[in-house]
């Protein structure tokens, strides 16, 4: 009996450990350690892996307001994309300088989370 989520955010690839006592773990950086049977494989690990990307997962989440953080095409830095109260706004220049117009940072994030 294998009990794990079907989708398991990790920043790195999962890995199967046994222990010295018998028992054996599907290991998710960043997620934990899920208690598997024999016939738990690296292919199933796999599968249920998705890996972690700073858009992937608001880093505040209630409901009328959220934000993300997204990679600029600047390689390095990132944007501060925020939900609130049915309003969407970026810390990017684009977005203060176009107002009302969505930048795509907005727009990626709009698209993944909708
Ligand atoms: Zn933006």
């Amino acid at each position: 009996m294998n009990n794990l989520p079907d989708k398991i955010v990790g920043l790195y690839p999962p890995t199967i450990i046994n222990t010295p006592d018998g028992s054996r773990f599907a290991v998710y950086s960043g997620s934990g350690w899920f208690p598997v049977d024999d016939e738990f494989t690296q292919e199933d690990a796999m599968a249920r892996w998705e890996k972690w990307t700073p858009e992937s997962k608001p880093i505040n989440e209630s409901i009328n307001d959220k934000s993300w953080q997204v990679e600029s095409s600047k390689k390095g830095s990132f944007y501060t994309v925020r939900y609130h109260n049915g309003h969407w706004g970026c810390s990017c220049p684009a977005n203060t300088y176009h107002r009302g117009k969505e930048c795509k940072h907005v727009k990626q994030i709009r698209e993944k989370n909708s």
